[in-house]
């Protein structure tokens, strides 16, 4: 049979017992007759802990370093995992990213996975271990540097991995049952998705669905790889994330549409800049993003004001995530005499809402609904921003969940008893 590539988050692995129990979930696929390869992330809240004693010791502390530091709790995790399937009486072996073949970009901290050659892996498996990978890490292929792959990033690790060795499924295995309409532990009455395209769930993911790493939905759909979110702590079926979530068969005499919106996500990381008093003529906006993107900053929404035409003066306002924010403000204060602006405002108090499905496509009203959901609720609109299945609008960061239950509520999507539960964990 084929090859099996699991991931388990911190929450599945917070201390000994559950370790324990994760290794006995492995090796019941090893006894199922399938090879078993496992991406694995640091132990409970051991990256958040490394990460404030980095900070303890220097308040800019350099990037590589940090990597050769958080790169060492899910180095723990394999070998821990390991040892435990050895105690049951199988043989594992434990790789770092850079053994596994892992190859990234030389960006530290956000690299991109850039080739996978899992020579190792294919060795190991044939000689009969089950395989355990330490994610959210690789080697560069220019600088020979570790590197990592942002927050959240062994869910990448995994989806790579079963990319490069085509496994049948990659399954994340996680604190939730699986993807839901919206986070339950803001709406417990959320309903869990049986199907989610890939497309669906990029939109989530970018839009702050903490479920899955955005970069791993990429690369699922770019190679084609199904990917079953579900949780380590129950055995029920999950989300499956796939390229037509379509019922393949209609049951009789029902039409099973596909719903019109998969869920509700919302954000609260990131932050709002506005540039004032920009003058109003070619090349501004372009100077301003471009030292931005000089910056390595990922901006979110744009929005520029009309031009007083008192003044010939305009407003530009973007969003982009806090922990660039610094980053964003020292750039563009570099280039106030040059492009003449009147000064910066920053707003950190903000959090981002978003309505996405497929199904909007060829709904009309649904931004009216959404809207109205908001009004209702007394939450006031920021700024707007679409794509062809998403409506996203910020407000202010004390109204998210208010408005993320309006909102689902208004589309109907609240289960009539509540199915989610949420076993522990950070919500990581
Ligand atoms: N341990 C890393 C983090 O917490 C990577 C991961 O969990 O996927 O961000
Ligand atoms: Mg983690």
């Amino acid at each position: 049979m084929g090859i099996v590539v699991q991931k388990y988050g911190g929450s599945s692995l917070a201390d000994a017992d559950a370790i324990k129990r994760v290794a006995r979930r492995i090796v019941d696929i090893k006894k199922a007759g399938h090879d078993v390869v496992v991406a694995v992330s640091a132990m409970g809240d051991t990256t958040d802990d490394l990460l404030d004693l980095a900070n303890g010791v220097s308040p800019l502390p350099p990037a590589r370093e940090m990597d050769m530091l958080l790169t060492a709790g899910e180095r723990i995790s394999m070998a821990l995992v390991a040892m435990a399937i050895s105690d049951l009486g199988y043989t594992a072996r434990s790789f770092t990213g850079s053994q596994a073949g892992v190859i990234t970009d030389s960006v530290h901290g956000k690299a991109k996975i850039i080739d996978v050659t899992p020579g190792r892996i294919t060795q190991a498996i044939g000689e009969g271990h089950i395989v355990i990978v330490a994610g959210f890490q690789g080697v560069s292929a220019d600088t020979k540097e570790i590197t990592t792959l942002g927050r959240g990033g062994t869910d990448t690790t995994a989806v790579a991995l079963a990319a490069a060795l085509e496994a049948d499924v990659c399954e994340i295995y996680t604190d939730v049952d699986g993807v839901f309409t919206a986070d339950p532990r803001i709406v417990p009455s959320a309903r869990k998705l049986d199907r989610v395209s890939y497309e669906e769930m990029l939109e989530l993911a970018a839009c702050g669905a903490k479920i899955l790493h955005l970069r791993s939905v990429e690369y699922g759909r770019r190679y084609g790889v199904p990917i079953h979110v579900r949780s380590s702590f129950s055995q029920l079926e999950g989300t499956w994330v796939v390229n037509d979530p379509k019922p393949s068969a209609p049951s009789q005499g029902d039409t099973m549409e596909q719903p019109i919106i998969a869920g509700v996500a919302h954000d609260r990381s990131e932050a709002k800049i506005t540039v004032v008093g920009v003058p109003d003529k070619v090349g501004e906006a372009a100077r301003i993003f471009e030292a931005l993107a000089d910056a390595q900053i990922n901006l979110d929404m744009i929005v520029q004001n009309v031009s007083a035409a008192a003044t010939s003066l305009t407003d530009i306002s973007f969003t982009l995530p806090r922990t660039d924010g610094q980053t964003a403000m020292t750039a563009l204060a570099r280039i106030q005499a040059e492009v003449g602006y009147d000064k910066l405002l920053y707003d950190d108090k903000i959090g981002k809402v978003s309505l996405i499905g497929a199904g909007m496509r060829s709904h009309p009203g649904i931004t009216s609904k959404f809207f109205g959901a908001l009004a209702s609720a007394g939450v006031n609109i920021g700024m707007i921003s679409t794509s062809e299945i998403r409506i996203s609008v910020i407000v202010d960061e004390n109204a998210v969940d208010d408005a993320v239950r309006a909102t689902h509520t208004a589309f109907e999507l609240d289960a009539d008893e509540v199915e989610a539960v949420v076993y522990g964990g950070t919500g990581r």
